[in-house]
Parts: structure tokens; C-alpha cells; sequence
């Protein structure tokens, strides 16, 4: 009985501990990291393939580790949801990408919008829409340039709030995607009540392309009913050539992934905007 033995217990009980060690350090760490700059902004290009051209750029969050190197946001976006450090986090992505933007704008360089992620803690706290409209306004930048990703399991698990929070982003002109489409059981009846311009169909999707008959179909159906729907339809995670001509042949246009771009921070992506089209 390997399992039972008392070592096995005090291994477990000793790792546990190690690991709620680790957290409190982190969500310390955490603070500091918002206090003192350490995070940073990578942007990822969203692409027309068909027009050859930048429809988007995707903040996405890291932190600059001290000790630890540069971190993804899976490895403290948790901590941040679980604390409430999400609201100033989530402020300070938000603050920056339209900076940025407003760089780039100012360079006469065309990134189409901006988009940011949005947790269901932002949501969730009061006045969700008039903190996004102050950052707007203390930016400067046009809420048309921004738009806002949501996941499919948010806007599901947050039914209650979720609809009046998109409705007063779209009457400010912000334009608003659902992330991670495919994933969180939403149907498209409830959908299209809702006002997103834009769902993102989630990489898990599109990692099969073009061989796996399953997420051939799926895509191909999603992305001719939300079409219908009068959404547009972004495919997330395009790695091949393969998928790149499956997609387009399906006629989703809109995509983002490494075959395009990895993440990269705000300089690489000026020098990506500075060339010109490639159809
Ligand atoms: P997401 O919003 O679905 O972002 C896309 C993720 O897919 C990014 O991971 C990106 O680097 C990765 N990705 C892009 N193209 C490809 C590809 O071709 N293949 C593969 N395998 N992956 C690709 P990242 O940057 O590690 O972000 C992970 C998640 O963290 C994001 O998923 C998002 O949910 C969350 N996140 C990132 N930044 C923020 C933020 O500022 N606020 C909030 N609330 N969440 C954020
Ligand atoms: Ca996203
Ligand atoms: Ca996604
Ligand atoms: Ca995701």
C-alpha cells in the first residue's frame, strides 16, 4: 500500500504547504508588481487574410519577474481573480493598451483596434461601464478604436450582469468579442440577443484543422450560422498554412495566431506596422 504509508502523507502535507508558501509570496510579489511597473503589455496581431491586412491588436499581459523571468498570465491571472488585485490589474492593461494605442494612432501607423480582456471580476464590481469610460476619457482615446473580449463562460456564468455591462460599452461605441467561443455551452439563440460584433472561435477548434473531421465541421458551422447571425467570426490560434487555407475556405476571413505573429512587445509591433499589406 504505497499510497497509505505515513511518508506518502507527510510528502503531500509538506508539498501543500510549499505551495500555499508560494502563493502568499506571489500575491506579495503581486502588489509590488502593480506598484512598481513590472508588468507589461505584448500585442498580438488579429489579420484580414483575405485583405492581407491588421484588423487588431490583442493586449496580452505579462509580468516582469524580478527573480522569476518574464511570466505568462496564467501563471498570476488566477491570483489576481482570486485576490480582487484584478481590478487594478485589469485597469492598469486597459489604461496602458489605449496609450499605446494612442501612440500608434498619433505615428499614423493603422492597428485597427485595440482589444482588451476583460475578467467577470470587472464585470461584476459597480459601475463596470463607467470605469471603462473614464479610462476612455482620461486616454483620450475614441471608444471606436477599442474593443473588449469577453469569454463565452463569463457572459454564461454572468447572466445577471453580463447583458446591461455590454449593452453601456456599445452605446459608448466600443466594439465587443466573445473569446474562447466554442467552450462555454452558450447557444446561439442567447447569443444573439447579446451585442458582440465579433466571436472569437477558441484555438482548441482550430488545432485539428484540417485533418480532424469534427473540428472541420464545427468550424465550418460556426462560422456560416453566426455569419447569418450577423456576427464576424475570428479564428484564434492559426498556426499553418494548412489551417490558414481551410479557414478560408470555409470563408472565415478574420484570424490571429503565430502563423501571423506571436505576442511581441510594443516596439516589434510598431516595426510590424510599418510594413506594408501582404495579401
Ligand atoms: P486568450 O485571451 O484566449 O489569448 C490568446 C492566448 O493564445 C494568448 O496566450 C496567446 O499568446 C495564445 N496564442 C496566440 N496565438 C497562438 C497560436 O497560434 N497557438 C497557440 N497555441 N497559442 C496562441 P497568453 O498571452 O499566454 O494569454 C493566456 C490567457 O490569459 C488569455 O487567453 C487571456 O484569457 C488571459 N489574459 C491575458 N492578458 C490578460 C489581461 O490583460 N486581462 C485578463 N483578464 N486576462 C488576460
Ligand atoms: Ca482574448
Ligand atoms: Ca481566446
Ligand atoms: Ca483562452
Amino acid at each position: 500500500a504505497r499510497e497509505c504509508g505515513g511518508n506518502g502523507y507527510r510528502h503531500y502535507a509538506s508539498a501543500l504547504s510549499d505551495y500555499a508558501r508560494e502563493r502568499i509570496v506571489l500575491i506579495a510579489d503581486l502588489h509590488r508588481a502593480l506598484a512598481e511597473d513590472e508588468l507589461v503589455l505584448h500585442y498580438q496581431p488579429q489579420i484580414d487574410m483575405r485583405r492581407g491586412c491588421v484588423i487588431g491588436l490583442e493586449a496580452l499581459v505579462r509580468w516582469r519577474h524580478p527573480q522569476r523571468g518574464l511570466l505568462g498570465p496564467d501563471q498570476f491571472i488566477h491570483i489576481a481573480e482570486e485576490t480582487g488585485l484584478i481590478i487594478p490589474l485589469g485597469e492598469w492593461v486597459l489604461r496602458h493598451a489605449c496609450r499605446q494605442a494612442l501612440i500608434w494612432q498619433a505615428a499614423g501607423l493603422p492597428f485597427g483596434r485595440i482589444a482588451v480582456n476583460v475578467s467577470g471580476a470587472q464585470i461584476q464590481r459597480r459601475n463596470p461601464v463607467e470605469t471603462v469610460a473614464a479610462i476612455l476619457a482620461e486616454t483620450g482615446l475614441a471608444a471606436d478604436r477599442l474593443e473588449l473580449e469577453v469569454t463565452e463562460t463569463v457572459v454564461m456564468d454572468l447572466r445577471q450582469e453580463a447583458p446591461a455591462f455590454l449593452a453601456g460599452l456599445k452605446r459608448l461605441g466600443i466594439a465587443l468579442a466573445m473569446d474562447d467561443f466554442g467552450t462555454g455551452y452558450s447557444s446561439l439563440a442567447y447569443l444573439k440577443g447579446l451585442p458582440f460584433d465579433t466571436l472569437k472561435i477558441d484555438k482548441g477548434f482550430i488545432s485539428g484543422l484540417p485533418e480532424d473531421e469534427a473540428s472541420a465541421a464545427i468550424v465550418d458551422a460556426i462560422t456560416a450560422l453566426a455569419g447569418r447571425l450577423g456576427f464576424k467570426v475570428l479564428a484564434e490560434g492559426v498556426e499553418t498554412e494548412a489551417q490558414r487555407r481551410f479557414l478560408l475556405g470555409v470563408g472565415c476571413d478574420l484570424a490571429q495566431g503565430f502563423l501571423f505573429g506571436h505576442p511581441a512587445p510594443a516596439e516589434e509591433t510598431t516595426t510590424l506596422l510599418r510594413q506594408p499589406a501582404t495579401p
